[in-house]
């Protein structure tokens, strides 16, 4: 089996085999056929390149075989965003009068499909806190189809023990379906660890450079033949020249990640030696309460942390402001480091008491990009400084 930096560059080599050494951009709607007999075979060939954009397209194609490969899945298949990944596949394995698992602690976009629209389509759901295999196992009903996982979890950094829920769900018959966007293939792949399904927000480390919105599912073809049926309805058809810009993104995921992971984890440690921090939410530090777990399924942590300041709501956006490197914004996974203070971003979208619960007033979360090391770790340091003489003397 090549290493993963052989398999970015290659992994796609045989699927639309072309002279040119970059794949060439297939900017079309559809593609023709030489008879009716190829025509109608290819009308329903799952996941197929060159019948129709929609149905798939080489540089969907191109993207999917590279996944493939990394996340150690039979197949892939690239939607137009994250969201349209998980959309996709929860609709295409769900059905009315089912109950599916989620966690507490899991991005935004995923907490709502699980609290609004699977619960107004007829699919009961319940949210577990994920550091507690048990509460797994409890929330299991005679109806369960699904489980949800996602690890580490945003913005609180939780772990999931992906192998002891995978267990669970196949003793069972329930399926897996894990976010691994945080990780990528390079820190954690679940299908090793017996998860079924796994999905990302390609907009983040896989594209790698903040330019193209993209999602990916990867998993056993019978499954992937399922969403992608179900993706023909979605419609949420990613466009060839984003494909190709993700391809393209992809192609230095390995060497981005290490990067990232080097200076997640020293901000990490810098940040939970500082006066104005109360605590630093990364799987990569000892302190971590799971930090045990996170070695046993991770090979790296990322470059995403979570800061809570001392002085609170006031405090975490000083710091935010203070900044010289990481702007502020909602996004993640890029070359260039951003910053979001989540209980200022979704006051709007939740109401006072769904935001204490979901988020700390103080907490910072810091997505580390590919900078110098020292010069995020300095920047970090400094703003921190601002932020505690700033709370001092007001
Ligand atoms: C951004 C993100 C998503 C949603 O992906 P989009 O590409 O924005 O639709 C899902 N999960 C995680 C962990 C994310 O960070």
């Amino acid at each position: 089996m090549p290493g993963k930096s052989t398999i970015t560059v290659h992994a796609d080599r045989e699927t639309h085999p072309s002279r040119a050494v970059a794949p060439p951009i297939y900017q079309t709607a559809a593609f023709s056929a030489e008879d009716a007999h190829a025509f109608a075979a290819g009308a329903v060939e799952p996941r197929g390149k060159d019948f129709y954009t929609r149905f798939g397209n080489p540089n969907h194609a191109q993207v999917a075989a590279v996944v493939a490969e990394l996340e150690g899945t039979e197949a892939a298949l690239v939607t137009a965003s994250g969201m349209a990944a998980i959309t996709t596949a929860v609709l295409a394995l769900v059905s009315a009068g089912d109950h599916v698992i989620g966690q507490k602690s899991t991005y935004g976009g995923t907490a709502s499909v699980l609290l609004n629209l699977l619960p107004r389509l007829g699919v009961s759901t319940t949210l577990v806190d994920q550091r507690d295999t048990e509460a797994f196992a409890k929330a299991l009903t005679p109806k369960t189809r699904l489980i949800l996982v996602e690890t580490p979890s945003n913005p609180l950094l939780q772990i999931t023990d992906l192998r002891a829920v995978a267990e669970l769900a196949r003793a069972h018959g329930v399926l897996t379906l894990a976010d691994n966007t945080f990780a990528t293939p390079l820190n954690q792949r679940p299908a090793d660890l017996g998860i079924d399904v796994v999905w990302h927000s390609a907009t983040k480390y896989l594209n790698g450079h903040s330019d193209v919105s993209a999602g990916v599912v990867a998993g056993p073809t019978d499954i992937l033949n399922r969403i992608w049926d179900t993706s023909l309805l979605t419609g949420a058809t990613l466009g060839p020249i984003d494909s190709w810009l993700l391809l393209r993104g992809i192609r230095t995921l390995p060497l981005r990640v290490p990067r990232h992971n080097d200076n997640g984890l020293a901000l990490a440690e810098a940040l939970s030696n500082h006066p104005a921090v109360t605590r630093v939410n990364y799987p990569g530090l000892p302190t971590h309460p799971q930090h045990k777990l996170a070695i046993e399924q991770m090979n790296g942590f990322g470059g995403v942390l979570s800061v809570e300041f001392t002085g609170g709501y006031d405090m975490a956006d000083a710091f935010l402001q203070a900044l010289r490197y990481p702007r502020r914004s909602a996004s993640l996974g890029g070359v260039e480091s951003l910053a979001v203070h989540p209980a200022s971003m979704w006051a709007g979208m939740l109401s006072e008491e769904q935001l204490t619960e979901a988020v700390p007033p103080g907490l910072v979360r810091l997505a580390a990009g590919t900078e110098d090391t020292d010069d995020l770790v300095a920047d970090a340091l400094d703003a921190a400084d601002a932020a505690r003489n700033r709370a001092t003397t007001a």
